[in-house]
């Protein structure tokens, strides 16, 4: 099967190991998050076009950056930029409780049905600017971006729990880096992880 071999060619051969992600990566139907036009492209190695300017992430980049949120099924994890719905979809499988915030409003709306059911009650999709986070139900055990500010956000790193984990591309176009950054008190470390080339967060 095309999703078998998407989580043992792209993904684990380079290295995920974390058997959480890996099983989320291949329970989640890829083909139902990308537009009917490049279904047969849903689990090849690289970005789709979403519409609205936008794009689903590589399989690769999304097991990276959920290997790299280190959560299990105790976390709460808020996400921006839902864009798709995918990583969300991935988010939602692990974790206990997932946020996650779009601002284009067809996009936002297209999700709506996707997570109605009573197995997506823990997914809470809001329409609304990311770039404050989601002080409403923060602090979270983690978060993630999945479009670039140039600089980190503030409120981003004020919502994460002591020892939370925040998983971002920062920069400008053409010159993005992926990076973690880990609660301790009132100190964040960073960590660089990969060059990457995301959308940007728009304000
Ligand atoms: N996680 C998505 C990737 C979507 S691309 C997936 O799995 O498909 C990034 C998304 O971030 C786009 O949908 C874009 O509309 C959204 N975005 C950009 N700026 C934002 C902001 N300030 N707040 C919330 N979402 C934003």
């Amino acid at each position: 099967m095309a999703r078998t071999r998407m989580v043992r060619e792209q993904i684990e051969d380079r290295g995920v190991c974390d058997t959480a992600v890996l099983d989320a990566m291949h329970d989640v139907p890829r083909h139902e998050f990308v537009p009917t036009s490049r279904q047969g492209e849903a689990y090849a190695d690289y970005p789709l076009p979403i519409g609205h300017g936008q794009t689903i992430s590589q399989p690769y980049m999304v097991a990276v950056m959920t290997e790299a949120l280190e959560i299990d099924a105790s976390c709460r994890v808020l996400e921006i930029g839902t864009g798709s719905g995918y990583q969300c979809a991935v988010l939602a499988r692990i974790a206990a409780e997932v946020h996650s915030i779009e601002r284009d409003r067809d996009l936002a709306s297209a999700n709506l049905e996707y997570f109605s059911g009573d197995r997506f009650a823990h997914v809470l999709l809001h329409h609304g600017d990311g770039s404050l986070g989601w002080p409403e139900a923060a602090p979270f055990d983690a978060i993630i971006a999945t479009c670039a500010p140039t600089k980190i956000p503030p409120s981003w790193m004020d919502q994460l729990l002591e020892g939370g984990r925040l998983v971002t591309p920062v920069g400008s176009p053409g010159a993005q880096s992926l990076v973690r950054i880990r609660r301790s008190g009132d100190t964040f470390s960073e960590e660089h992880l990969l060059g990457v080339r995301f959308v940007s967060l728009q304000i």
